[in-house]
Parts: structure tokens; C-alpha cells; sequence
């Protein structure tokens, strides 16, 4: 007994040490505080290793139109989001339509997301929220809630930097199968994301509609991962025309917009639920 109150009075002091030096780190725009284990050095140092390891695993696309249009609207995503990051953005040749942004901005798009977007405004709606998990730094969240969560448990009292360290890793390295985030992580990128492209010159509105299109795909081969990560609900969708005014604000003091950016010139054939195919027109960008 003596020894249970022992670990748990370690644990406790544990907890505390950690909430007292990382104080509560705030995520940028939303404000919320987030408790970390590692520090943000060692979790970009972590994405860059992963990184070159994806880049093994992966081999990059050769098609220049997919290319092409990830540098466009990587470059302008990354200007408008101002931070030190050391950005990459590489299409892999893979049918699966996912994308991924680890620590430290290395951003990986699979060639299977442009059979679904329209343009470089969808482009950007999903790579703007794969950035702003990144930049809240979700995936350390995680794992440091995670492993509090397990030594409560346990009283083991022991916190590793190295176990931290460990499970992020494996997390970064399995984009194939991606992180599933909490219901607050996916409303907070979307919140940060849709800030981010506005930032960017792209037209939130077509955040909506991108994940409306998307929330009625149901053929699931190339987009199972993504949707089974990010769910589409009628609240996530509620909840992104509730943040659309502010949104509207960043695109509105953007000196570049670009509406919905580059159209790929293509109609987008899905299935829907009711197993019918639905075609996406082209919409002309709003003004
Ligand atoms: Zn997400």
C-alpha cells in the first residue's frame, strides 16, 4: 500500500512538473491551452526523420500538373502562415486520396486526392488542415495525453522523454493508416485550416464545398483512410459556416486573392450513397 501511495504521489508530482515547465502552451488563433510532453525541436527533429524515411517508402509523382499545382498552392500556404518552418511538399504516386503534414511542415499529398479536387482552393482545404494539425501540434498532444493517461493507471512514475519520443515516430511514420485526431483536434484544424487558406488568398467557401462533396463520397477504396479519420458530419459542417465570417476577414485583408485559384479543367465523377454517380461541374470562382 505504502508503495502504491509512494508511485502515486510520483506520478502526481510527475504531472505537475510537466503542466509547471511546459506551462500551457496556447494554439495559435483558437487560444486553447495544450499540454506537451516533447519539446517542439524534438518533435520537427522527429517529422524530419520520418520524413526521410516516407520519402524510401514513397515514390514521388512524375505527373507535372499534380506537381505543379501542390508547389502553387504549398508556396502560398506557406508565405501566409509566417513561421520558421523548413517547408516540403512532395506528391507520392499512390491511388489512396489522403495527405499528411508532420512536425517541422514536411507535407506529403498522395496522387489519388486530385481525382476529387476541383481546384487549387480544394487543394488547399485539405492541405491547410493537414498543416494546421501540425502547427497546433496535435499529434504531440496526443501522445502526451496518452501516456499521462497510462501512467495514471498504472502509477508506474515514471515519464520517459524517450517514450514520448517513440510513439511519435510510429505515428509519423504511419500516414498510410494517419493519426485519427479527437473530435476537438479535426474541428480545431478545420477552424485553423480554413484561416490559413483565406490567409492564403483561396476563398473559404470552397472549404465548404469541397467537404460537402466529400462527406457524400462513399467509395471507399481511395478515400477509406480519410474518411475514417475525418468523419463528415452535418455538425462539422454547421460548425465550418459558424467560422466562415472569420474566415471571410483574413481573405477579405488578403492583398492576392485568388477565389478558388487554378480549376484543373476536369468533372469529377463519385459515387454517392444511394450508388449513383454524382458529377461535380466546375463552379467559376466567386468574386
Ligand atoms: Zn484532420
Amino acid at each position: 500500500m505504502a508503495k502504491l501511495c509512494y508511485n502515486m504521489l510520483k506520478v502526481t508530482l510527475l504531472i505537475m512538473l510537466i503542466v509547471l515547465t511546459n506551462a500551457c502552451r496556447s494554439v495559435p488563433y483558437t487560444n486553447r491551452c495544450q499540454l506537451l510532453i516533447l519539446s517542439e525541436s524534438k518533435e520537427q527533429e522527429i517529422g524530419v526523420e520520418s520524413w526521410e524515411q516516407l520519402k524510401k517508402q514513397y515514390k514521388k509523382s512524375t505527373n507535372e500538373r499534380y506537381n505543379d499545382a501542390l508547389k502553387r498552392v504549398g508556396r502560398n500556404l506557406s508565405i501566409a502562415i509566417e513561421n520558421d518552418y523548413d517547408w516540403e511538399f512532395i506528391v507520392f504516386d499512390n491511388k489512396q486520396a489522403n495527405a499528411f503534414c508532420l512536425p517541422g511542415g514536411k507535407v506529403g499529398v498522395f496522387s489519388g486526392l486530385f481525382d476529387y479536387t476541383a481546384n487549387d482552393a480544394e487543394l488547399a482545404t485539405v492541405v491547410g488542415h493537414e498543416i494546421a494539425h501540425a502547427i497546433a501540434r496535435h499529434s504531440g498532444e496526443q501522445i502526451s495525453q496518452d501516456i499521462l493517461k497510462n501512467m495514471a493507471s498504472t502509477a508506474a512514475g515514471i515519464v520517459l522523454e524517450s517514450q514520448a519520443a517513440s510513439a511519435l515516430t510510429q505515428a509519423t511514420l504511419n500516414v498510410g493508416v494517419s493519426l485519427p485526431y479527437s473530435r476537438k483536434h479535426e474541428y480545431e484544424a478545420d477552424h485553423l485550416g480554413l484561416i490559413f487558406m483565406a490567409k492564403a488568398g483561396y476563398h473559404p467557401q470552397a472549404a465548404l464545398n469541397f467537404w460537402k462533396k466529400f462527406g457524400e463520397i462513399s467509395q471507399v477504396g481511395a478515400f477509406e483512410v480519410f474518411l475514417s479519420t475525418h468523419p463528415m458530419s452535418e455538425d462539422r459542417l454547421e460548425e465550418l459556416q459558424k467560422l466562415l465570417p472569420e474566415a471571410m476577414k483574413y481573405y477579405n485583408e488578403c492583398k492576392f486573392k485568388r477565389g478558388t485559384g487554378v480549376q484543373y479543367n476536369f468533372d469529377i465523377k463519385v459515387k454517392i450513397k444511394s450508388d449513383t454517380t454524382r458529377t461535380y461541374k466546375l463552379k467559376p470562382p466567386p468574386k
